[in-house]
């Protein structure tokens, strides 16, 4: 295939050799790598330092964008308008987050919907999505102003156990940068790239790859046959990580040097990461803080340690056993994340696999270096190794408001089969249109619509009961299948679509063109039309509570629900996103409270009746007995 580069700034293509990079988009650091001659190297900024950023984003009050180094300093001294950690929150709803709501120093929003979270910051909400594309900007440009080219072409590593809302999320963050995404690939695959793990298509080797970042703890097994790399099992903490550590030390402190003045604090968090780090150099270490003397040694740092290390330790054993393989199945054990520079961390997993870990590449760098050798070889820079077939463009259908579903996303293998659920939207919908396209843009009128067919006879129902699912299948061939079944009532069609594959290469490298060219148009609109359906489904919903409960709800309390609901209506007219979130917003936070206090009455009025069924059904049996 032909090499595609574009300049962003003119739109047109470039013939000279594109920059393929990898990403580490990381909770705690993200980094940016490429191959240089034979080799994946970090890239550095114009300042000859390697582009290793603290992920995080600082929003000013122009709501400028500072990412990294300089935003880092902000925690202490702005954290509602600082945001570490957003990977956490990448495909998520506020639901999602069940009990870890409060671990965030910032604002989520709850819109007690399913709806993906968003972070208000300021007056203004962010997904995301959003934040994790300004931590890819400033990597992409930072990495273009010292390479002097441009860099388009990229794989970004998402951990193994990221479900498919989460790879769709990062792949979206990456659009919005202005990055064509070759593909998204497991961080304990790049990993073993990294060591040169895979890359011999004739071993088949099992894999340990143990991950402690800054938050988050991974343990993954691979197997790599071929030339193909398969995750056995994965298990993990994604609330353990060297901050965890950091923290215990905080505790030591407070309760053997701080006593009574034992605030938590960022500073005495920042003290006990250096404690770590150099008692673990071997180096006992003593700080000061006001006025009193902390101090940290070997053999205090262990033990504080031990319950944590045992934690990773215990989701190790899942993990083997999960994967249905013995200890001397492992044929080799890598250790990835920042905190696996401490030594009793090493020992520990030594221990466990009764094997000495492979320690050789800089456990910071070894995610990202993977990612870049992962997008030299989509490059095709690597004869020697034969990439499998295919999809060349994502496959999905319409759903509402015109938007793009993809259903196989593009680069993934084939043959391939998946599936997703669908609903209606109106109640008693007893067809379904299924439109197939193909295209990497959100909106499906900018894609190659490839057929459509009709699913009928749902049974009719309520919108949103009947669970449709639709499952593409693509053939080794690249025929793709697609089926439709109303899963409650079995229903079911099938059309066969044969034109997968006749797109020509140019054809194929226009429209990644346009998907990268238009993205950011692409986003804004379809973040629109998202919130468009949901104010439309809130207007319905408000309709429908007014009419069901027009004997509890007060004049007062209807006639403010219909104005509140008739202003979001109005506000759908004006197509514009902020208003129509405005709008949602003023109507959930009035009609919260009284839909509880609806919900109540009613579970009373339940209860009460069910003591009266129960008390009949009794009488009726005494009744019977007697006669
Ligand atoms: P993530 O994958 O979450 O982005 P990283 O792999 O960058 O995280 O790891 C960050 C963590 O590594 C932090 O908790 C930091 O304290 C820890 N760390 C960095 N250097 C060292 C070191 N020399 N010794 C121990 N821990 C370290
Ligand atoms: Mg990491």
């Amino acid at each position: 295939m032909s090499k595609i580069s574009i300049d962003f700034k003119t739109g047109l293509l470039k013939n000279d050799k594109p920059i393929y990079a990898g990403i580490d988009l990381g909770t705690t650091n993200s980094l940016i790598a490429r191959m240089n001659e034979d080799s994946a190297e970090i890239i550095e900024d114009v300042n000859h330092e390697i582009l290793f950023i603290p992920s995080i984003i600082h929003i000013h009050p122009n709501y400028q964008i500072e990412v990294g180094k300089k935003a880092k300093q902000y925690l202490v001294s702005d954290p509602t308008n600082t945001i570490y950690s957003i990977k956490r929150l990448l495909g998520k709803s506020y639901a999602d987050l069940t009990d870890k709501k409060n671990n965030f120093g910032y604002h989520l929003h709850d819109d007690q919907s399913e709806n993906l979270i968003k972070v208000k910051i300021r007056d203004k909400y962010f997904t995301p999505i959003e934040l994790s594309s300004y931590i890819l900007t400033h990597l992409k440009i930072q990495a273009e102003q010292s390479l002097k080219s441009n860099i388009e072409n990229v794989v970004i590593t998402v951990p193994a156990y990221f479900n498919d809302n989460q790879r769709q999320a990062t792949r979206d963050a990456g659009k919005l940068a202005g990055l064509n995404v070759l593909r998204i690939i497991n961080e304990p695959t790049a990993a073993c790239l990294a060591y040169g793990i895979g890359l011999n298509r004739n071993e088949t080797k099992h894999i340990a790859v143990y991950d402690l970042g800054g938050g988050t703890f991974d343990i993954s097994i691979l197997r790599v046959e071929d030339g193909i790399f398969e995750v056995l099992s994965t298990r993990g903490d994604t609330y353990l990580g060297g901050d965890d550590f950091d923290n215990s030390i905080v505790k030591f402190w407070q309760e053997n040097f701080l006593k009574a003045e034992s605030n938590f604090t960022n500073e005495l968090r920042i003290l006990a990461e250096k404690a770590k780090i150099s008692v673990n150099d071997g180096q006992e270490f003593i700080a000061h803080y006001n006025h009193h003397t902390l101090s940290l040694n070997q053999s205090e740092f262990k033990k504080i340690s031990i319950p944590l290390i045992q934690k990773t330790i215990t989701c190790c054993e899942r993990a083997l056993a999960d994967s249905a393989l013995t200890l001397s199945d492992i044929d080799e054990v890598l250790l990835v994340g920042g905190s696996t520079r401490l030594n009793i961390i090493r020992q520990a997993v030594k221990e466990f696999f009764t094997k000495e870990p492979n320690t050789s590449l800089n456990p910071d760098h070894a995610v990202a270096l993977g990612a870049a050798i992962q997008a030299d070889i989509l490059a095709g820079n690597r004869k020697d190794l034969l990439l499998l077939d295919v999809n060349p463009l994502s496959l999905g259908i319409e759903t509402l408001g015109g938007l793009m579903d993809v259903i196989i996303p593009r680069n993934s293998k084939i043959p391939v089969q998946l599936a997703r659920e669908y609903t209606t939207s109106k109640d008693g919908q007893i067809n379904l249109r299924i439109s197939v396209y193909q295209g990497e843009r959100d909106l499906v009128e900018n894609n190659r619509k490839l057929g459509e067919f009709t699913l009928s006879g749902i049974p009719p129902m309520p919108a949103g009961i009947p669970k449709i699912q639709v499952r593409f299948y693509v053939d080794a061939d690249g025929i793709l299948k697609v089926k439709a079944r109303e899963l409650r009532t079995n229903t079911e069609q099938e059309v066969t679509i044969k034109s997968q594959f006749s797109l020509s290469a140019d054809v194929i490298a226009k429209m990644l063109m346009e998907s990268v060219h238009f993205a950011k148009q692409d986003i804004e609109k379809k973040s629109l039309v998202d919130t468009i359906n949901e104010a439309n489904s809130l207007v319905l919903a408000s309709q429908k509570f007014i009419k069901d409960n027009q004997n509890i709800l007060s004049e007062n309390e209807t006639s403010k629900l219909k104005n509140l609901s008739v202003n979001l209506q109005k506000s759908i007219e004006s197509s514009i996103k902020d208003e129509i979130q405005k709008s949602i917003e003023e109507l959930n936070e009035y009609s919260t409270p009284i839909a509880h206090k609806v919900m109540d009455l009613n579970i009373q009025k339940a209860l009460s009746n069910q003591t009266i069924v129960t008390t009949i059904a009794k009488e009726l049996k005494k009744d019977g007995q007697e006669t």
